[in-house]
């Protein structure tokens, strides 16, 4: 039995891992919910889990919690509360589902707790990727894909010898506006950016899957994930997002793993390894979902990935000045303050008048963070609508 505390709860990956949980009652058991401030649903989640206590950042919304749940669950608040939950002795595994730098932290305390890591969060990663996998190291805990591109590598190079990897080619959806020109771009509504084509997922992973920004912060992961060199990962385009990701060994060999579009599969699956459970959702209808096809991403007219692949490149604390600035970009953009096309230039400003630190530790990473947080909002506000 795995012991879970479920870090986003309330989130697209969150409430989908409450019901893979709920599906393997025999295997897995969610003790601890946290979320930032939906009390609704962490109320729901609660008395259909009964875990030993949640958890709402919000401090205002945990009051309201405490109300709902009164007699039924403990209701912790704040950032310590988080804290609490990914640390808690009565867990073994922490899946992060917050959306975010705000995953950092918590996660990286429940590696120093000695607790695996069923990642979603690849911010974390991006943001400090070299800091969460030598802790991961130090402590001799694993650090196990969510994300749907790096479960399938991680199947897939269960095939070889890491030695014998050519490539990791990484599969993107290409989003809803694949084909568009930058005119087309500069028109894009936040109506027509939320319809991702293939996946349901929350507001900020859905605005970087159109502009792909989360094809370059998935480069960044799987860098972290499995210790693999620029130059041996590629993207390319998928539409129909079936094929989820492939590894390339030295002899010609591609190894790809193929799914549904469901993220109930990597979840479990990031869960269950090394063994595999039965499957509790639709399976992959091979025929009807042909046929399968692939081409080269565009990065002339979906910058975020080429600014993203540049910071990548540049290594150090550019990857999290870029996550920095993508965040408070997409959450402007959210909120109707700039337009689609400011996204990648407010993010490329920041990145540009970042100063440059080889190897930050936590604090020169929080430092980071903050000024490139601090310099979009300005870019922001000069641009706003
Ligand atoms: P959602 O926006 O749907 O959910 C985010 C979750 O994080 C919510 O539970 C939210 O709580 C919580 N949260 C937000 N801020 C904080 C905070 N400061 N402290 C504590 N909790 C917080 O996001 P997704 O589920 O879509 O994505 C989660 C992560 O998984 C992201 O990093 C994303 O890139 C990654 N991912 C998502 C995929 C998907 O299919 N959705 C696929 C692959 C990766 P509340 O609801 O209370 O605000
Ligand atoms: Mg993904």
């Amino acid at each position: 039995m795995k012991n879970i505390a479920l870090l986003g709860s309330t989130g697209s990956i969150g409430r989908q891992t409450a019901e893979v949980a709920l599906a393997n009652p025999e295997e897995l058991s969610i003790k601890v919910l946290a979320a930032h401030k939906n009390a609704e649903v962490l109320e729901q989640q609660a008395r259909l889990l009964r875990p030993d206590f949640v958890v709402l950042t919000d401090e205002a919304a945990a009051l309201e919690l405490k109300q709902r749940l009164a007699g039924h669950t403990e209701v912790l608040a704040g950032e310590e509360g988080l804290l609490a939950a990914a640390t808690y002795g009565g867990i073994d595994t922490v899946l992060a589902a917050v959306v975010g730098y705000a995953g950092l932290r918590p996660t990286l305390a429940a590696i120093r707790k000695g607790k695996n890591i069923a990642l979603a969060n690849k911010e974390t990663l991006v943001a400090a990727g070299h800091l969460v996998m030598a802790a991961a190291a130090e402590e001799g805990v694993s650090v196990t894909p969510v994300d749907s591109e790096h479960s399938a590598i991680f199947q897939a190079l269960q095939a070889g010898k890491k030695s014998e990897v050519k490539r990791l080619i990484i599969t993107a959806s290409g989003g809803p506006f694949r084909g568009y020109t930058r005119e087309q771009l500069a028109e894009v509504t936040l109506e027509q950016c939320l319809k991702h084509p293939t996946w349901q997922m929350g507001p900020k992973v859905t605005v970087d899957s159109s502009t792909l920004a989360n094809k370059g912060l998935e480069v960044m992961e799987a860098h972290w994930l499995f210790a693999m060199p620029y130059e041996k990962i590629a993207v390319v385009i998928h539409p129909q997002s079936i094929v989820h990701s492939l590894v390339e060994y030295v002899d010609g060999s591609v190894i790809a793993q193929l799914g549904a579009p469901d993220m109930r599969l990597p979840i479990q699956y990031a869960l269950s390894y090394p063994r595999r459970f039965p499957a509790s959702y639709d399976l992959l209808d091979l025929v009807g979902r042909s046929p399968l096809t692939f081409e080269e991403p565009d990065l002339e007219t979906f910058s975020s990935l080429r600014i993203a692949l540049d910071c990548a490149e540049a290594g150090g604390n550019l990857p999290c000045a870029f996550n920095a600035a993508n965040e408070e970009a997409v959450a402007a953009f959210l909120a109707g303050r700039i337009r689609y096309l400011d996204i990648p230039i407010v993010t490329e400003k920041v990145c540009l008048q970042t100063e440059q630190l080889s190897h930050p530790d936590l604090e020169a990473i929080e430092a980071t963070d903050r000024e490139a947080r601090r310099a979009a909002r300005a870019h922001v506000n000069s641009l706003s609508l």
